[in-house]
């Protein structure tokens, strides 16, 4: 099972791992956004495993967790990626809500109603070039796989693949939503940085459940 301080220890994994990519998060979205990206999402994973470190970890159950995630994210990224990010969080904690640890099960449908939590804040479908274009490749494969008996760290490495699939395949499209979308073809050739960080976020999720 996986309980509060392994979450923690998520969160702080996560952190990590966006960090040492800060700087080219940024040269992507320099490339076809704002330049920020890279700042936006290390401030918001800083803050959020900071806010899930200093939890009581016998006093707070894992709704409790992605909620102070969510909260702290938002507080903390002023740019696109914080609301959307925040929404994640709180549908992950929503659909664990009540239980004291989570099973692979729980965990697993806390992964899907975090990438679907995207999915509705920003309103995107795949093929717009933006992070729903790992996101969703990702849930999609990890419930597949889950639904067929796979388990759960085996369903989240290929959750981990798609999503960097789905993020290869940005390349080529034109952005429907977000800031890029005012420069039509000219995007085409860049990846999108959403969906950049996203396949990193994916892959330290892969790599905690192990
Ligand atoms: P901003 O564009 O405000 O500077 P960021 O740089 O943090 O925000 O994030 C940009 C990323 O946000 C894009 O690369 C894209 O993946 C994602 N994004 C933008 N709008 C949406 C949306 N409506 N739905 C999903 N993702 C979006
Ligand atoms: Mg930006
Ligand atoms: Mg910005």
């Amino acid at each position: 099972t996986i309980a509060t301080e392994d979450l923690q220890r998520l969160f702080a994994l996560i952190a990590r791992d966006i960090a040492a990519r800060r700087d080219h998060l940024c040269e992507l979205d320099g490339a076809i956004g704002d330049g920020d990206h890279g700042l936006a999402m290390d401030a918001g994973c800083e803050a959020a495993a900071k806010a899930v470190a200093a939890l009581d970890r016998a006093q707070t159950a894992p709704t409790a967790v992605f909620n102070a995630a969510a909260k702290a994210f938002l507080n903390t990224v002023g740019a696109s990626s914080g609301p959307l990010y925040a929404t994640a969080f709180m549908r992950a904690g929503a659909a664990v809500k009540d239980k004291s640890e989570l099973s692979d099960d729980d965990f697993l449908r806390a992964f899907a109603a975090l990438a679907q939590g995207i999915q509705e804040r920003g309103k995107a479908e795949p093929g717009e070039k933006t992070m729903v274009d790992a996101w969703k490749p990702a849930a999609d494969a990890a419930l597949a796989a889950w639904a067929s008996g796979t388990p759960l760290s085996q369903s989240l490495d290929m959750a981990e693949q798609a999503a960097r699939q789905g993020c290869e395949a940005t390349k080529d499209m034109t952005a429907a939503k977000g800031r890029s979308s005012r420069l039509g073809e000219r995007v085409i050739g860049h990846i999108d940085p959403g969906a950049a960080s996203a396949a990193i976020v994916i892959a330290s999720i892969a790599k905690f459940v192990e």
